[in-house]
């Protein structure tokens, strides 16, 4: 069977780490071709030399000076920088599949570049679509290349459809897994601090995205992820809160009948998926165990302890550029909330501030969506200090 050679954006991080690890577990089918990371070299060059990688790129000048003096690659390795660097990964003439999982919307252009050169886009940076959707989702649809989406939900969700025609879809039930707060009052979240929002009860994953589950502003990013991929309205795309994690997603079907996706919460089976669709290969982390008991919950969710839903909804339904302001002021008040320069729920209303602050026309161009977040990233830093600690 052919190799398939993958190009890893995001190596260092949570996501790369989960890659390897089902590269790992088929070295005969998937080659590594391409690995990129922000700043950490070290680390770079550890998974450089373990899979004989001989592409590298590393977003941040400073850190790719060291890295070509350091000495840690191996001899004849080619040390791209700057987001020159992640657009030679991501257009690698070797590349079969490139996954994309920067954070932030640092992968917009790297993706479109992908997807120009005609390459699968295993996508995971979720504030990409969020972000362009529009633009992204026409560019592949022209060239007929397809979007494999890797966030676990719409994973889950991408198999559930199977092609199915979109007419037979009624709804997508997104499934949350509620994050660290999910059972604390609204008096408790108070006073969060970003040591404790930083724990999540299922997942280990990033800062940015732990602290979003935690806000479940990551839910509302997804939603809007949900609405360019499946293009599907997001009115007709639910959220519930699973505690669990083993449900990742479920399709309802005009007759009713549903369908859902079940796994242990490790985002290998996402991945895996998207580097061996459309076949399959055998699994390599272990399977749900039947012989045990266990529970699988699911409530929906409170709208008044997450305002971030809220506004995620009233963002995508706003539709233009209203999605990309959402995505912008969350990244800014995140950001801010990590240096403790605002309270947990300074995040909502640095959010639902920048929102009101900025018209949400309709983009007629990538520049028009790049000047709003540009725009909203202004307005929401402006706002840090009403809401300071
Ligand atoms: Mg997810």
């Amino acid at each position: 069977m052919a190799v398939k050679n993958i190009v890893l954006l995001g190596a260092t991080g949570s996501i790369g780490e989960s890659t390897l690890k089902v590269l790992r577990g088929h070295p005969d089918r998937l080659r590594l071709a391409g690995i990129a990371a922000h700043t950490r070299y070290e680390k770079l060059a550890e998974i450089a030399r373990e899979f004989a990688v001989r592409e590298v790129a590393i977003f941040d000048e400073t850190a790719a000076e060291k890295a070509r003096a350091s000495g840690l690659f191996p001899p004849g390795t080619r040390i791209h920088s700057g987001p020159e660097g992640l657009l030679a990964l991501a257009t690698l003439p070797a590349a079969d599949v490139v996954v994309m999982a920067v954070v932030g919307t640092l992968g917009l252009h790297p993706a479109l570049a992908a997807i120009r050169a005609r390459k699968a886009l295993a996508l995971a940076s979720k504030e990409i679509l969020v972000l362009a959707g529009k633009f992204v989702m026409a560019e592949a649809a022209r060239l007929n290349v397809p979007i494999l989406p890797l966030d676990s939900e719409h994973n889950a969700i991408f198999q559930c459809l199977h092609a199915e025609p979109q007419r037979q879809v009624d709804r997508l039930i997104l499934t949350a897994s509620g994050g660290r707060f999910r059972d604390s009052s609204a008096e408790e979240m108070r006073n969060v601090t970003p040591e404790q929002a930083l724990q999540h009860p299922n997942w280990s994953m990033g800062p940015k995205i732990t602290i979003d589950s935690s806000t479940m502003a990551n839910k509302g990013l997804e939603l809007i992820e949900a609405r360019w991929l499946f293009d599907i309205p997001q009115e007709r795309i639910d959220i519930v809160v699973h505690p669990q994690s083993i449900i990742h997603s479920l399709v309802q079907f005009i007759d009713g009948s549903i369908l859902a996706q079940l796994s242990p919460p490790s985002m290998t089976f996402a991945i895996q998926h998207c580097l061996f669709y459309p076949g399959r290969e055998q699994g390599v982390v272990p399977t749900l165990d039947f012989a045990q008991v266990f529970r699988l919950d699911i409530r929906p969710p409170d709208l008044d302890r997450f305002p971030c839903l809220r506004l995620a909804r009233a963002a995508s339904a706003a539709a233009g550029v209203a999605p990309a302001v959402f995505n912008a002021a969350n990244e800014v008040a995140v950001a801010a909330f990590l240096k403790n320069q605002i309270p947990f729920l300074g995040i909502p209303a640095v959010i639902e501030h920048t929102l009101a602050a900025i018209s949400a026309g309709e983009p007629e161009n990538l520049d028009a969506v790049l000047a709003a977040d540009a725009e909203a990233r202004c307005r929401a830093a402006e706002h840090l200090s009403a809401v300071a600690v």
